[in-house]
């Protein structure tokens, strides 16, 4: 990503943090940060103005500054100085008269002591102005989407080709992240949920020490991170003796997914997205145990904007990547997820995910 990249960003947010009115905002949320500069380090908050941007950190960052976002003015404060006092010296001396503060993403204690250090300075209160830039992907980062989906893909081939049998969740857990780790990822995306059988009616279920049994099924949801871009997948491997309940609701959760993946294209709001799967599980008498919305935007963070659910209010744009992931869910026997990521083309969609997912193509062993 280029400087000029990250000035652009910040010009697009200019434009919305003048509506408000305000001179200036205060960008304390980390992945905004890193999302506006390319500043990958902690504890720092960056000042966005008309063609202004100083990042308030201290000396663990300087040189790291240097590197990775030339471009921006450091502000490095002094031991003794606090990161909120810090910003309020900069906000005087740039005369600033009304400074726009993330809500989401600032401490009440941190928002007393700018009040109580900025006399005189109306402190604006916004939401999402960065996150809804975030919502559309440039080029760049949907290269790093698409990387990041490919080090995952190659991950559970990896695994697939290993001996399943006897391995417990926790083991499988480990080898998911080192796999993702040596094939190339800066690290995970989140720890990777491994459900063995009835495990696997927890759409969150935390891995455990339960072995994988002849005649059982296995969900693995995982994903990579690269180049700090996430991708995030599901899939589950069944027996080769498939018990009929467990096909049904397998065929069902996919046509529910392939459902909703046709409807994904500019101008659809995602609650429609949400609801072509729905209708799918629900005709096969299981919707009840769908308990989740269908799925999230994907990008610095695993979960971001939009959202696509029956509440959700986004309407989908091209330069959106969305999960797809309709789950069924059978308390004390199991559940069924599949999880694609799909990127919102200029006149419809691609999915950027390719791991094979039909049911003769998930089968574990005889
Ligand atoms: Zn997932
Ligand atoms: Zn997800």
């Amino acid at each position: 990503m280029s400087a000029t990249g990250f000035a652009h960003r910040r010009e697009k947010l200019w434009h919305l943090v003048r509506n408000q009115p305000a001179d200036g905002i205060l960008v304390s949320d980390p992945v905004n940060v890193t999302y506006l500069t390319g500043f990958t380090g902690e504890d720092s908050f960056l000042l966005c103005g008309d063609g202004q941007a100083t990042l308030i950190s201290d000396g663990r960052f300087t040189l790291q500054i240097a590197e990775e976002c030339p471009d921006v003015e450091p502000f490095i404060r002094p031991g003794h100085v606090t990161l909120h006092e810090a910003v309020a010296k900069v906000v005087k001396k740039l005369r600033w008269r009304r400074l726009a503060i993330e809500s989401a993403a600032i401490t009440l204690d941190g928002h007393n002591e700018l009040k109580a250090k900025l006399e005189g300075v109306e402190l604006v209160p916004t939401k999402n102005l960065v996150e809804e830039l975030r919502q559309i992907k440039d080029d760049t980062e949907i290269e790093h989407i698409r990387e990041a989906v490919r080090i995952a893909e190659r991950a559970l081939t990896v695994i697939r080709a290993l001996c399943l049998s006897r391995r417990t969740e926790k083991e499988l857990q480990t080898e998911l992240e080192y796999q993702m780790r040596r094939i190339g990822a800066d690290g995970v995306a989140f720890p990777p949920i491994v459900a063995v059988g009835p495990r696997s009616a927890l759409p969150h279920a935390v891995p455990t020490g339960r072995e994988l049994g002849q005649g059982q099924w296995i969900l693995f949801d995982w994903g990579a991170k690269a180049r700090g871009y996430c991708s995030d997948l599901t899939r589950v491997l069944l027996p080769k003796k498939l018990p009929a309940k467990i096909r049904k609701i397998y065929e069902t959760v996919l046509a529910a997914q392939q459902a909703a993946i046709e409807v994904i294209r500019p101008g659809v709001p995602a609650s429609e997205v949400d609801k072509a799967a729905r209708t799918v599980i629900a005709a096969a008498r299981l919707g009840k145990y769908f308990n989740h919305g269908l799925g999230h935007g994907v990008g610095l963070q695993v979960h971001e904007r939009p959202r696509l659910s029956p509440t959700s209010q986004d309407i989908l744009q091209p330069g959106m990547v969305v999960t797809v992931e309709p789950g069924v869910y059978l308390p004390d026997f199991g559940g069924v997820r599949i999880e694609d990521d799909v990127l919102v083309t200029r006149d419809g969609h691609e999915v950027l995910t390719t791991a094979p997912k039909e049911i003769d193509e998930v089968l574990l062993w005889d």
